[in-house]
């Protein structure tokens, strides 16, 4: 195989580039008609009431911790097992992120070492719905009450996965999603927070473009027709309608997206069935994952080794995630005594393969027959 295979990539078609070209072409670059029809496409599709786009996945979170009022020695409880910025968007606020550990079958947060982590200080919990497959929100949003904690859940990989029926977003607090090029459907770089309640969603707002209002309800003065105010401090984290063309035009497809992605996932799980050496991803029974990811463990044998042979084999296999506390930026801040020892048990054994619906039939079939004749080559070779 000549051309590499990597662990994911974006799917476009022509549609998607006339999409684009269109309003190359109109009067608006930056916020135009686009944004508010890409929000209202994301609300109609998942069921959430109000979303606001914003220029990436970490400036969703950003947005949803300030959102949220995370200041200053506040504490956010989030999953180790996961890109930095679902913790670095409590750092940008002031507060302090907190990891409590994952469940060892499904690598998502474990409601009960999150309650364990729970303190005065805790203000809010951001679980992350890794690979793609939704939290146990039921068991978070029950402790989250009782605690009075915000839940913000990062769903950079879980546009479209669902939980007891229901579409990850219809009923979050607040929820955010990331449209870099490797997640569910992508707008090159982009991202949005939905939400429920209407004084967030009017936070969000605010946020994205400087704290700036022309809402006459909302300022304390009216000197003109040209007036507006800045009444709170906020950020430039606009997305461009040019990227939110692309994003109407990838949100038609992806319920077809995750069709793929969901068969492929069940072709890996068959070919690797009758193999003792991998573990492939559990599914908890009430949720239905978008497989962002998909993550198998080593029981036995050597990933580097394995990571090392597959990448020679150009098969772009990858390692999601470092447990974010590991980072020396971390360390260097307090976290030198922090492990999470599930966390750190899949990380040492965990290797992403290849998944995203442009994937061929033929190139998973020479990814599984790979992965499958290094692990053996490793076990027939005599231990010296
Ligand atoms: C991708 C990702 C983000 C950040 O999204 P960007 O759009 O890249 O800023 C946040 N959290 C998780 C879990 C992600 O995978």
């Amino acid at each position: 195989m000549s051309k590499s295979i990597p662990y994911g990539r974006q799917s476009l078609d022509e549609e998607d580039l006339r999409a684009v070209t269109d309003v190359l072409k109109s009067d608006f670059l930056t916020t135009g008609p686009c944004v508010e029809a890409f929000e209202q496409a994301v609300c109609a599709y998942t069921g959430a009431k109000y979303a606001v786009a914003v220029a990436n996945g970490t400036a969703a979170l950003h947005a949803a911790c300030a959102a949220a009022g995370i200041g200053a020695g506040d504490e956010v409880i989030t999953s180790p097992l996961t890109f930095a910025a679902s913790a670095n968007c409590v750092l940008y606020c002031g507060g302090t992120p907190v990891f409590a550990d994952v469940d060892a079958k499904t690598y998502n947060l474990d409601p009960a070492d999150l309650e364990r982590k729970i303190t005065d200080r805790t203000k809010a919990v951001i679980p992350v719905h890794f690979a793609g497959q939704p939290c146990d929100m039921d068991a978070i949003y029950e402790i989250a009450r009782r605690h009075r904690l915000t839940v913000i859940e990062d769903g950079a990989h879980a546009l479209g996965a669902s939980y007891k029926g229901q579409k990850t977003g219809a009923s979050s607090e607040l929820a955010t999603f990331s449209f870099h090029p490797v997640k569910p459907i992508t707008t090159g770089e982009g991202g949005m927070v939905v939400t429920g309640d209407a004084e967030l969603y009017q936070k969000l707002v605010l946020f994205r473009s400087h704290g700036i209002t022309r809402d006459r309800e909302q300022m304390t003065g009216d000197e003109g027709p040209w007036y507006y105010e800045q009444i709170d401090l906020g950020y430039n984290y606009r997305i461009t309608d040019i990227q939110c063309a692309l994003g109407v035009s990838q949100m038609k497809k992806l319920d077809a997206f995750l069709a793929r992605r969901r068969e492929l996932a069940e072709r890996y799980d068959l070919a690797f069935a009758d193999c003792a050496d991998v573990i492939t991803p559990y599914q908890a029974p009430e949720a239905e994952s978008g497989w962002h990811l998909y993550v198998i463990q080593l029981k036995n044998g050597d990933r580097r080794k394995l990571f090392e042979g597959l990448r020679a084999d150009g098969i772009g296999v990858n390692v999601h995630y470092i447990p974010v506390y590991r980072h020396p930026y971390y360390q260097a801040h307090g976290y030198r005594g922090v492990c999470c020892p599930n966390a750190e048990k899949i990380y040492d054994r965990m290797l992403s393969l290849p998944l995203y619906p442009g994937l061929s039939d033929e190139e998973q079939e020479y990814v599984i027959r790979k992965v499958k004749e290094r692990l053996r080559a490793e076990k027939e070779k005599p231990v010296n």
